[in-house]
């Protein structure tokens, strides 16, 4: 007799449990969405009354595929932005140094793409000083601007971010899943279908800052289909009447917009 009601009873927990994380997953996604401001200010796009589109680059520097995407930027006379990884940076000083010799600019993602909310302030301080002696070691120059890896952020990271004179930089675009390695017309399409006047565009030329040696199946780091990719995303453009420019650009302009876009949670 008692057993059909206690289990009524365990089925309808169950189910309030259910919804009570599928509401708890939905604030999450909401907070971490990358034009969300609730956990403090970041830059989310350029200005939404001028044809301008800054196209930033993560995770890398990884050759032979970012000095790939550097050929197109160069030949198309644009250039971009490239958020990169300390380890990275480390193993590759030359490329980072070709990014900033040839116009581009380089922003602080972390010294192993490490998710910030997970650290403490002094190892957030660690991770973000030591990227930027690299990027010095490598470029002679320091870097003030910042994007935080999987688009993780709370307060006291960006609290954090902020004493440290970085500007937290995230993105308006929904993110391509170049990850997931689709053909470089897909990246292209998935790009090209949500620009718009001020957009902030990510893609990837490696892979969470993975330094591809032999010990990394090829495959890990392959980031050909963003190389042309790029050369698609930027003649299209360009036809359409769009200028490029850096995220320091953007901030120089001072009308840089904070504002919500349409743009899903980073990955
Ligand atoms: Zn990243």
């Amino acid at each position: 007799m008692t057993g059909r009601p206690a289990r009524a009873q365990l089925a309808r927990s169950a189910i309030l449990a259910a919804i009570a994380a599928v509401v708890a997953f939905e604030a999450y996604e909401l907070a971490e969405s990358p034009g969300s401001q609730i956990f403090g200010r970041t830059l989310v796009s350029g200005p939404k009354n001028e044809r301008v589109v800054a196209l930033t680059y993560d995770d890398g520097p990884n050759p032979p595929y970012t000095d790939g995407i550097l050929d197109v930027l160069r030949r198309e006379r644009v250039h971009a932005t490239f958020f990169v990884v300390g380890q990275a940076v480390k193993a590759y000083p030359g490329v980072v140094r070709r990014e900033v010799r040839e116009g581009n600019a380089v922003g602080n993602h972390t010294w192993s793409h490490e998710h910030l909310v997970l650290d403490d302030p002094q190892a957030l301080r660690d991770t973000l000083q030591r990227t930027d002696g690299a990027i010095f070691a490598a470029t002679g120059t320091h870097s003030r601007i910042m994007r935080p890896p999987f688009g993780g952020r709370d307060w006291l990271v960006l609290d954090e971010v902020r004493k440290l004179g970085y500007t937290p930089v995230m993105w308006s675009v929904p993110l391509a899943k170049d990850w997931e390695y689709p053909p470089a017309s897909v990246i292209a399409q998935r790009v090209l279908r949500y620009v718009g006047d001020g957009s902030i565009v990510v893609l990837h030329d490696g892979n969470r800052g993975i330094v591809c040696g032999t010990r990394v199946a090829p495959h890990v780091c392959d980031r050909s289909a963003d190389v042309e990719a790029t050369r698609l995303i930027v003649e299209t453009l360009k036809r359409e009447g769009y200028r490029f420019v850096t995220i320091p650009e953007l901030l120089e302009r001072g009308s840089a917009d904070v504002t919500r876009t349409g743009a899903r949670v980073g990955e």
